[in-house]
């Protein structure tokens, strides 16, 4: 098997991957929170592991990927505080917040699979696994690193800080953080404003609410996690992913819970996607650049100069290293668009190349180079670069200036196919080639017409043809043995 190495945010270097139970892998990544439409936010994190999830199953990994849908317990302040996202959502809609977390599930599944975002092996909600959140609450309360107060349970920073460290994954230090935080309202049943809930107490008006040891309530947001993680991956797993946005709190609280509730951390290997950028600028509501997935494919928002289709987003994104910020604009998508079509044009044209008698071009040599950064911690922009190097090598081969034996052929031809389609995820442009073909007919016909015209001296007609044909960016020559085209 191939050597991987990924970088761990926990030991903030490289490391060679070793899977714990392999060829079993257990990969988790913290799924969206369903109260909105899919937008440029979730697709980063979706397209990184789903290359993750790709190069461990192409390295003949068996891996059981879980990605959670949040449907209940993600508040609106600090996580931890204000109103249930979807509950509110529910509450302005007047519909039940199910209803909200079922219609934005379903929109995120369509945009996925838009995306050619291979489906997780299982995607639990949250709202189904409140006994788990609440018998992982008694272990933590049990091992004595949590307390009730008010019909709440919250973690206990303090107590957890003396013996663990508590921001180690976010390079933090509680004396710092403590320094920097302000008694808030609605803190005062915490001891610490560094605690956390993982049980909240519900109001009278909180909608989602189940009962529990400790009163009716709703379990905070960073527990789902560990309790989903822990149920479908068991108490330690291989890969635990999501966006840098989620190192703090929540991935920390998740350590902070697993560390509790077992004694030992549940991740061996944090990964984490660096965040988007649109012309610069952190993307948000209040600087009107909020772009959600639909209106990037269909270009409607006033920001966009075009649509842009699914897989140009993912061929886009997949040209930065997942751990490097990614600025969308209209100039960088319309240069990926153009770049994408160029990939796949040479993939189609290796498909017409025949074969030689020798090969003078080491096709062995090539597909190494194709994987090494693969390997190298997912670096997708130099993969890229290379299948771009080796596009050029295709139109040679193409034009006779190069020659494969049939078996390099084949062997280029499944490389090429492994690398875009399965590892990327590329999606071969079938409309166009077939549109392409059905061109290619008519224009036949419309050439024969115009001879037939010209061989009969009707000179009229035949200028007629060629004008119109003009006019629709299709421009003919007429050379000694019959005309041709091409399009203007
Ligand atoms: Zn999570």
């Amino acid at each position: 098997m191939r050597e991987l190495v990924v970088y761990n945010t926990l030991s903030r270097r490289k490391e060679k991957f070793e899977a714990l139970h392999a060829p079993n892998v257990g990969m988790y990544v913290c799924g969206p929170t369903v109260y909105g439409d899919p937008h440029l936010g979730h697709a980063r994190p979706a397209i990184t592991f789903d290359v993750l999830f790709r190069t461990l199953s192409a390295m003949g990994y068996k891996v059981r990927y879980v990605r959670n849908i949040t449907d209940v317990g993600h508040l609106e302040h600090d996580a931890d505080e204000g109103e249930d996202k979807i509950a509110k959502k529910a509450r302005l809609e007047q519909l039940e917040p199910m209803e909200i977390a079922h219609h934005y599930t379903l929109r995120y599944q369509e945009a996925m699979r838009a995306l050619n975002v291979l489906p997780p092996s299982i995607e639990p909600q949250a709202s189904g696994h409140i006994i788990e959140q609440i018998a992982l609450i008694e272990k933590i309360l049990e091992a004595g690193f949590a307390y009730v107060s008010d019909g709440s349970v919250y973690f206990d920073i303090e107590k957890y800080n003396r013996e663990h460290h508590y921001g180690r994954l976010s390079g933090r230090v509680v004396e710092d953080m403590l320094a920097n935080t302000r008694a808030l309202d609605g803190q005062g049943q915490k001891r610490n404003p560094l605690d956390f809930a993982l049980w909240k107490r519900a109001e009278p008006e909180h909608i989602m609410r189940w009962p529990s040891p400790w009163g009716e309530g709703f379990p905070g947001w960073h527990l789902e996690c560990s309790a989903m993680g822990m149920k479908y991956l068991g108490e330690t797993f291989d890969i635990h992913g999501g966006g840098l946005d989620l190192m703090f709190p929540h991935h920390e609280c998740e350590i902070a819970q697993s560390q509790a509730a077992c004694g030992h951390s549940a991740v061996r290997y944090w990964m984490h996607n660096n965040l988007i950028t649109i012309d610069g600028q952190k993307m948000g509501k209040s600087l009107g650049n909020f772009i959600t997935l639909e209106e990037l494919f269909h270009g409607s928002h006033a920001k966009l100069e075009q649509p842009y289709s699914p897989m140009t987003i993912r061929f886009f994104a997949l040209q930065a290293h997942y751990r490097s910020t990614l600025d969308f604009s209209n100039a960088a998508l319309q240069a990926a668009e153009k770049g994408m079509e160029r990939l796949l044009s040479a993939v189609r044209e290796l498909e017409g190349v025949s074969a030689g008698k020798q090969s003078s071009w080491d096709v062995t040599a090539f597909e190494e180079k194709c994987w090494a950064p693969l390997m190298d911690d997912l670096n997708t922009p130099i993969l890229i670069a290379n299948l771009f190097d080796g596009a050029k090598a295709i139109g040679r081969l193409a034009r006779g200036e190069e020659s494969l034996t049939a078996d390099d052929l084949t062997k280029l031809r499944e490389l090429y196919h492994l690398m875009v389609f399965e590892i990327l995820g590329l999606q071969g442009d079938g409309a166009s080639v077939e549109s392409g073909k059905a061109l290619e007919a008519a224009m036949g016909i419309v050439l024969d017409y115009r001879a037939a015209s010209k061989s009969q001296k009707d000179y009229a007609t035949a200028d007629r043809i060629r004008d119109a044909l003009k006019g629709a960016g299709i421009e003919v020559q007429d050379r000694p043995d019959g005309a041709t085209w091409k399009l203007s």
